[in-house]
C-alpha cells in the first residue's frame, strides 16, 4: 500500500481553536530549521520572551513559551507552585475549571471548589465567601475565558479579592490572551498560562506562561522537588534565561517558535488594544447576524467572550448534520458543545486571524443556508 503526502483542505476555522493561521505565520514555519542552541535561535527566543511580556502586559522576568500545549502550561503552574499541604480555591464554571480542580486533587492538596452555573462568569462574592471560610487558602485559581461556555470572568476583580486574602493567583488565559483585555502586572496575576492556537493564531502546541516574582520565590522555597521533571520551571528557565550560557533541557520546537515569533510580531504591529477592539467589533457584527437568524446566546451579554460565541442549537436542527454541512459545503468549522453543552450548543470562534469581516459574513451565510 502506498501512502501519499497528506494535503489538508483549506478550512475556515471558527471553532474553539485552533483558529485560522495566516499565510504570514505559515511561511515563518517553513523557514530552514536551525539548531536550538544556535546563537541566532537563542536571540530569537529572547525576542519571543519580550514579545510575550508585551502580550501579557508584564515585566515578569519569568516569561517564556513552554514547548507543549495549553494543558501543559496549566500543569506547569500547579505542579511547580502547589504542594500537598496547601489549600487551593478553584473557581469552576466550566470544563477548564474542572481540569484545574483535577490538577489540585492529583497533587494531593486541599481543594476548595467555588462553583458557578455553566455559562456564567465566576462570582467575586462567592470567592470572597470561600476565602473568609478558608483563611488557610494559599492560592486562588480561575479561568479567565471559559472556552467550554463562552463566559468571560472579571479577572481584575478576582485577583483583587484574592490578594486581599494574601492568596496567589493562578489564571488560565488560554483563550483570553490577545483577544480581550488582560493586564498581568496591573491586575497582580501570579501565574498565568495561555495557548498559541487561539487569539494568537499560531499553530497549536505551545503554551506561553509567566510567573510573578512572588510565584518564583514560592518555587525557589520548595522543600521537595517538583514532581514533574519536564515541567520543572527552574530547569526550563535555565534553558530560556537571557544571561549566561543556556543549559540544554529539551529540544525546543524550533519552527513552531518561528511561527509564534511571527504571530507575536503581528500582534505587536497591530497593537494589543486594537486587537481587543477588533475582536469586540467582529463579535458585535456576528451577534447581530445570529440574532437575525433567531439563535440565542448561552451567556448573558455583559459576561460574553467576544472571541467565543456559544449559542443554543435551535429546535429541530441536527447538531452533527449542520456542522457536517458547513464543513462539506463551506469548508467552515464551528465547534460542538462541550461538557454540559454537548449536543445543546454550538461554539463559534472569532479568535485572532479568524476575527475578520469575511469570516463573520461567511459564517452567517453558511448557517442561514444550513438551517433552512
Ligand atoms: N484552557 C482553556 C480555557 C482552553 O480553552 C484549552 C483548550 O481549548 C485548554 C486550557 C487546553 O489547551 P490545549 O488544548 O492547548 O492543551
Amino acid at each position: 500500500m502506498t501512502i501519499s503526502s497528506f494535503i489538508p483542505p483549506q478550512r475556515t476555522l471558527m471553532g474553539p481553536g485552533p483558529s485560522d493561521v495566516s499565510a504570514q505565520v505559515l511561511s515563518a514555519l517553513a523557514r530552514p530549521t536551525i539548531g536550538h542552541l544556535d546563537p541566532l535561535f537563542i536571540g530569537m527566543m529572547d525576542e519571543v520572551k519580550s514579545l510575550l511580556q508585551y502580550a501579557f502586559q508584564t515585566e515578569n522576568e519569568f516569561t517564556l513559551a513552554l514547548s507543549a500545549p495549553g494543558s501543559a502550561g496549566m500543569e506547569a503552574c500547579f505542579v511547580n507552585l502547589v504542594t500537598p499541604e496547601d489549600t487551593v480555591i478553584v473557581c469552576q464554571n466550566g470544563v477548564f475549571g474542572s481540569r484545574m480542580a483535577e490538577n489540585v486533587k492529583r497533587i494531593g492538596a486541599n481543594l476548595v471548589l467555588v462553583e458557578r452555573q455553566w455559562g456564567r462568569a465566576v462570582d467575586p462574592q462567592q470567592l470572597q465567601q470561600a476565602l473568609l471560610a478558608h483563611p488557610e487558602a494559599k492560592f486562588v485559581a480561575f479561568v479567565h475565558a471559559e472556552t467550554s461556555t463562552g463566559a468571560l470572568s472579571d479577572a481584575k476583580t478576582l485577583c483583587e479579592v484574592a490578594r486581599r486574602h494574601d492568596c496567589l493567583t493562578i489564571v488560565d488565559a488560554v483563550t483570553s490572551l490577545g483577544g480581550v483585555e488582560l493586564k498581568v502586572d496591573e491586575w497582580g496575576i501570579d501565574a498565568i498560562y495561555a495557548g498559541s492556537q487561539k487569539c494568537l493564531s499560531c499553530v497549536p502546541g505551545i503554551s506561553p506562561i509567566s510567573f510573578s516574582e512572588q510565584a518564583v520565590q514560592v518555587i525557589k522555597q520548595r522543600k521537595t522537588p517538583v514532581p514533574s521533571w519536564f515541567l520543572d520551571q527552574s530547569l526550563v528557565m535555565a534553558y530560556w534565561s537571557g544571561e549566561g550560557k543556556r543549559v540544554y533541557h529539551h529540544t525546543a520546537p524550533v519552527n513552531s517558535l518561528y511561527a509564534l515569533h511571527e504571530s507575536l510580531v503581528m500582534l505587536k504591529n497591530e497593537e494589543l488594544e486594537n486587537a481587543w477592539q477588533r475582536h469586540q467589533q467582529m463579535h458585535q457584527q456576528l451577534a447581530q447576524g445570529l440574532k437575525e437568524l433567531g439563535l440565542e446566546y448561552v451567556v448573558p451579554a455583559n459576561e460574553r467572550l467576544p472571541q467565543l460565541n456559544t449559542v443554543y442549537i435551535p429546535q429541530g436542527a441536527d447538531d452533527a448534520k449542520v456542522r457536517q454541512y458547513l464543513l462539506e459545503h463551506y469548508n467552515l468549522e464551528i465547534g460542538a458543545g462541550l461538557g454540559l453543552f454537548a449536543g445543546k450548543a454550538w461554539r463559534i470562534g472569532l479568535m485572532g486571524f479568524s476575527a475578520r469581516k469575511e469570516n463573520v459574513a461567511l459564517c452567517l451565510a453558511a448557517l442561514k443556508d444550513a438551517l433552512v
